[in-house]
């Protein structure tokens, strides 16, 4: 009987079987094969290189906990050197905890760790906006002003602290969430942005990375709960409203029948993106490489996305 023995050593206490692969593994057998996993792709990927300064999004949640803590080993082989940053959008009984955790976390790794919230910074919180927002007949998604000012805070913080590189916690279903997102939205340019890290001569942007890209996500939840970390695995309240959340459930439900689907889906689209880049991106720039005429932020119109949504908000809000 091979059923129930560690694929990799023998043991007799399996905790995962890998249907997409056939592997059956023991805890231990699984954590080595999901950090060697995650080191191979940064490597195999050129994610970084020595002397890299890499800056890690840490939420609290469970990915970019993993993330910090894989990345700590490149840290302490001196190949890298760590920060950490940790956005606090104001989203009450939700972001509180993760601010914490990844407080506790990055002290415990002995990694420098920033934090900047909406308030501070911009003196609003996505509560707040909400509670506007929900007053208008078509209200306005969370994510699409989150999304925006999370990604110039992230960026802003990168040239400061000068890094070279920018890290997030997106795994395997997140990235087949958003090919086929774009896919329905028939959305080639975001599309054919998706990958292991972004590319633009424009060097305001710091260049992102994606190490977990081919992690699926409950193999994360279970990295994290075999290592004894603390992690919070609450979602935003403001997620359940999404379009990517319910792609997500149509993924989740459709990989239970058919396993390889989600590496089916990456791999086949890595395969044909560089086919669409070049036909698509013939004449165009990709990032926009102007500058923003209120913010002085990298944009491709004259006025930035953010400045353009800080003016709507305030006006809004009245502070
Ligand atoms: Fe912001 Fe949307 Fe993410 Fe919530 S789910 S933190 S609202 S981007
Ligand atoms: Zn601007």
């Amino acid at each position: 009987m091979t059923e129930n023995i560690c694929t990799q050593c023998g043991n007799k206490h399996v905790i995962i079987h890998r249907k997409y692969n056939g592997q059956r593994l023991c805890s231990n057998c699984f954590k080595d094969s999901i950090e060697k996993q995650v080191l191979k792709t940064v490597k195999k990927e050129k994610l970084v290189t020595k002397g890299d300064k890499v800056l890690v999004g840490l939420s609290g949640g469970k990915d970019s906990v993993a993330l910090l803590k894989i990345l700590n080993i490149l840290k302490e082989k001196n190949i890298i050197e760590l920060e950490a940053v940790t956005i606090d959008e104001g989203i009450s009984g939700y972001r509180e905890e993760g601010v914490r955790i990844a407080k506790e976390t990055a002290a415990q790794l002995n990694i420098k760790h920033h934090i900047v919230s909406f308030k501070d910074k911009y003196n609003f919180t996505i509560d707040r906006i909400m509670e506007e927002e929900m007053k208008e007949k078509n209200p306005q998604h969370a994510c699409t002003y989150c999304g925006v000012f999370r990604r110039q805070i992230f960026n802003q913080v990168a040239r400061d602290v000068k890094a070279t590189k920018l890290a997030t916690g997106h795994n395997l279903d997140d990235e087949t969430q958003s090919i086929l997102m774009n896919y329905m939205e028939g959305n080639v340019n975001n599309m054919v942005r998706i990958g292991y890290k972004t590319q633009s001569s424009d060097e305001r942007f710091t260049q992102k990375i994606k190490p977990l890209r081919k992690i699926p996500e409950k193999e994360i939840g279970l990295y994290v709960l075999e290592s004894g970390f603390e992690v919070h695995f609450d979602g935003c309240p403001y997620a359940h409203e999404s379009f990517r959340m319910e792609v997500g459930d149509f993924l989740r439900e459709t990989t239970l029948k058919h396993p390889t689907m989600m590496y089916s889906i990456l791999n086949g689209f890595e395969k044909i993106k560089p086919a669409i880049k070049k036909d698509y991106m013939a004449n165009k720039t990709g990032l926009p490489n102007g500058t923003c005429e209120i913010c002085g932020e990298p944009a491709s119109q004259k006025i930035c996305k953010s400045c353009k949504f800080l003016e709507k908000i305030h006006e809004k809000i009245g502070e």
